[in-house]
Parts: structure tokens; C-alpha cells; sequence
């Protein structure tokens, strides 16, 4: 390769020769010595600008490498802090221990785990962190070599948790003798839960349907033995069998509307309304219960009263609400439908009605949680009314609340959020 030093050699021997011909030309015609001096100086300065290019482009060759290499070197200064801090930050508790037992690494999950011991866990035998059998007898399977997965540890710390305990064997390079073992605790508390109420709910269901079917079963059976020849009661029979099909009917009703709802795929639509004729209109539809019980049913909503709400599903927990408490009243009681609230707009319906007792009230909105389960059936209930006015004040941003004196009467009200001045909430 040419140096630059070599190049203006011989760009300067080429100048004087050149100007040695022009004052000196030999007998040469001035157009060639021009010509010639023309092409020689193109010919310096395509070699010194190619040159330069040359080194430019290894430069920034050179920079791009020294680039790579800082920004492997960054990957390599920060990989142990991502990976303490993915570790540490996962929901999943893990424990990796050695031959003997003994923790050699663990993140923040499988500490908490561990509540009775406060500083590190790293390097403490496991014996002296748990005598849970379970947990032990787990990864010392691990540390034989064998998998051991759907282990169930639970663990009473502030609150009771259940894990999901997998274990495998830590094994050496050749991936046959076990070192060590590591373990993963998956956080099944809510899962757990979540299938309790799963099942409470399927055997609810059952049961609920369970009654009036077997009553329209054993009354269809009687008729059918020599009943229906019987004037007497042949048609008391009928009757109770109606009943008890509009019953498991209403209770599929609810249990399909209650689904809907808890599964979001109910469309709450707020809009605003006039509250006093939406509640004379649920009053009206309950006026022959209401006279049944020679219940006094009373609209206190002033008529300037506005509220946010889909009108439709207002209806619905109204109409829950008021029936309620025209069926839990006594004879001659009262029930008053009034509208008031500061922050919050708020519904109130309250009774003059055999209360309830406080022990109950906070489990009152629970699918199937009633007071008196027979009474309730009697009065032809399903025990969902009040866990769909729960979900539906949910659903609109509010919330249901219950006041009740036991042999006074209850209040339950009904709080949504305030429409602002302008008209949105
Ligand atoms: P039900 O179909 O039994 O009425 P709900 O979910 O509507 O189911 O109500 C649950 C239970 O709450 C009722 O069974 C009753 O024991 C109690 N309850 C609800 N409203 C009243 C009320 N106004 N007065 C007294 N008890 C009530």
C-alpha cells in the first residue's frame, strides 16, 4: 500500500517535471505537457482521496466493533441484576438447594414463604426453614434424581396459602448424577378458592332444584296412583305442582341473568332518568303482592329527582329490593322508597318488617345465603335477589349497602355515582 508521504513524492516530482516541459518543452506541443498534467494530478488526488475514504470507512469499522463490544459488555455487567431482578420480581417461589439440603439460591417468593426466618435463607439447611413434610420430602426426591410435580404445600403465615410444589433434579453438565434439585411454588391460593365457590355454587344449584322437582315427581306419582280420580284434591295437587315448575323456572332465570352478569357480558347503559314515575311503575307491578300482605307500599321520591342509570336494570334491583321487603314484613307494615345522597346519589328502600339479625348481614349478598332458608322458599324465593342487585350496583360503578334492627326492619340502599352539572358521571 502506498503511503501518503510516497504519494506527495512523487505528486511533486510529477509538478516539476511538468513545469520543467512547459518552460523547457522540448519540442513538445503545449496541449500535451497541459494534458499530461491534467491526468497526473487527477491520478494524486484519486489516489489520496481513495485514501482517505479508506480510512474513514475502517474508522467507523472499527467503531462499530468497539460498539458490539461495549454493548456486549454491558449485557455481560448487567445480566446477573436482570436475572436477580426477573427472579426476584416473579410470583413463583424459587428454591434451588444442593445434595446436602442446603439453599444455594432462592428469590423473594420462596423467602416470604418461609415466614419464621427473617434474614437470608441462602445457605441454611432446609430442615432449619420448614418441617413441612411435604416441602422435604419433595426435594430430597430431587436430589435422589426423581421429578416430583402437584405437590400441595400449605402455608399459615399471616393469611393461609396453597402452593403447587414441582421439583426436579439440579443434574451436572453430563445430565446424568443430581447435584442438587430445584423447586417452583406456584401461588394456587386463588385458584383454590375460586373452585370452592365453584363447587358451593354447583351443589347450591342442585340442591335448590333438587326440592321442587322431587315434590312435582311424587305429586305426579299420586296422581297417577288414583289422585287424579280424587276432586278433593286433585286440583290442590295441580296447583302445588304449578307452583313448584314456576319456581325451578324463576331459579334457572336467575341463575342464567346472575351468570351473565358476573361473566361482564351484561351491557349497563346509564342514562338520566326520572326516578319518581320509574319507581311508581315498579310499585304498580308490585301492588298485588303488596295487598296480599296489606303492605302499604310509599313513594317518597321527589319529583325533581334525576339519577344516572340504566333504567332497565334499575328496575331489576328495585324491583328485588321492594319485593323483599313486602314479603319479609309483617301484616299492615310499610315500605318507603325514598332518594337522597351527597357525593354519591342514593336509593333507599326501607321496611317496617321482622329485620334481620346482624350476624347476617355480612353475608347477605352471597348467591343462596338467606336468614331462613324455608321461610324463603316458601315465599317462593331463589336466595339470588340480592346477589344480582350486588352485581348490578357494581356494575355501575355503585355499590349496595344493608342497616338492619333486628324486629325493627332493614334499609337497604342503593348508592350510584353522581351525574356531573354537565350531564356525563
Ligand atoms: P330470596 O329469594 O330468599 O328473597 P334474596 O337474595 O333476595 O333471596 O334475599 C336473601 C335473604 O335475605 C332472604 O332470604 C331473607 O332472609 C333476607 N332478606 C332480604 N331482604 C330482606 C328484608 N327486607 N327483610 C328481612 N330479610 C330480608
Amino acid at each position: 500500500m502506498i503511503s501518503t508521504r510516497s504519494l506527495f513524492v512523487i505528486f511533486g516530482v510529477g509538478l516539476a517535471l511538468t513545469l520543467a516541459l512547459t518552460i523547457f518543452p522540448f519540442g513538445l506541443p503545449i496541449w500535451f505537457t497541459v494534458s499530461a498534467l491534467t491526468l497526473f494530478i487527477g491520478l494524486i488526488a484519486g489516489l489520496i482521496i481513495g485514501k482517505h475514504i479508506r480510512r474513514a470507512v475502517r474508522n467507523d469499522t472499527v467503531a462499530t466493533q468497539s460498539d458490539a463490544a461495549s454493548s456486549k459488555a454491558s449485557k455481560i455487567d448487567f445480566s446477573p441484576l436482570l436475572l436477580d431482578a426477573t427472579l426476584n420480581e416473579m410470583r413463583e417461589g424459587l428454591l434451588v438447594i444442593d445434595h446436602e439440603m442446603r439453599v444455594i439460591a432462592s428469590n423473594r417468593t420462596a423467602h416470604d414463604l418461609f415466614s419464621n426466618v427473617d434474614d437470608s435463607i441462602n445457605s441454611r439447611r432446609l430442615t432449619e426453614l420448614t418441617r413441612n413434610p411435604a416441602i422435604y420430602d419433595a426435594f430430597l426426591d430431587g436430589v435422589r434424581g426423581t421429578e416430583r410435580a402437584g405437590v400441595k404445600v400449605e402455608t399459615h403465615g399471616r393469611e393461609r396459602r396453597v402452593f403447587d410444589l414441582r421439583v426436579v433434579p439440579f443434574r451436572a453438565a453430563n445430565g446424568r448424577e443430581a447435584h442438587g434439585a430445584v423447586g417452583v411454588f406456584f401461588d394456587v391460593t386463588r385458584l383454590e378458592r375460586l373452585e370452592i365457590v365453584r363447587q358451593e355454587f354447583l351443589s347450591n344449584v342442585s340442591h335448590e332444584l333438587r326440592t321442587p322437582l322431587t315434590s312435582i315427581i311424587a305429586l305426579a306419582e299420586t296422581l297417577e296412583a288414583g289422585a287424579l280420580d280424587d276432586r278433593e284434591h286433585n286440583r290442590r295437587f295441580l296447583s302445588i305442582i304449578q307452583k313448584n315448575a314456576a319456581r325451578m323456572h324463576r331459579l334457572i332465570d336467575d341463575i342464567l341473568e346472575l351468570s351473565a352478569i358476573e361473566a361482564g357480558n351484561v351491557q349497563v347503559r346509564p342514562e338520566i332518568i326520572a326516578l319518581r314515575p320509574l319507581v311508581e311503575d315498579v310499585v304498580g307491578s308490585l301492588s298485588a303482592a303488596a295487598a296480599a300482605r296489606t303492605v302499604m307500599v310509599q313513594n317518597l321520591v321527589t319529583r325533581e329527582a334525576e339519577i344516572l342509570a340504566d333504567p332497565h336494570r334499575l328496575v331489576q334491583m328495585l324491583t328485588n329490593l321492594i319485593d323483599n321487603a313486602i314479603k319479609f314484613n309483617r301484616d299492615g307494615g310499610t315500605v318507603s322508597i325514598s332518594y337522597g345522597g351527597n357525593s354519591r346519589d342514593q336509593i333507599q328502600v326501607e321496611d317496617t318488617g321482622e329485620g334481620i339479625p346482624s350476624h347476617h348481614l355480612d353475608r347477605l349478598f352471597e348467591r343462596f345465603y338467606r336468614v331462613d332458608r324455608a321461610r324463603s322458599r316458601e315465599l317462593g324465593g331463589t336466595g339470588l335477589g340480592l346477589a344480582i342487585v350486588k352485581h348490578l350496583a357494581k356494575a355501575h360503578g355503585g355499590e349496595v349497602t344493608v342497616e338492619s334492627r333486628y324486629g325493627e326492619g332493614t334499609r337497604f340502599t342503593i348508592e350510584l355515582p353522581r351525574r356531573s352539572s354537565d350531564g356525563s358521571n
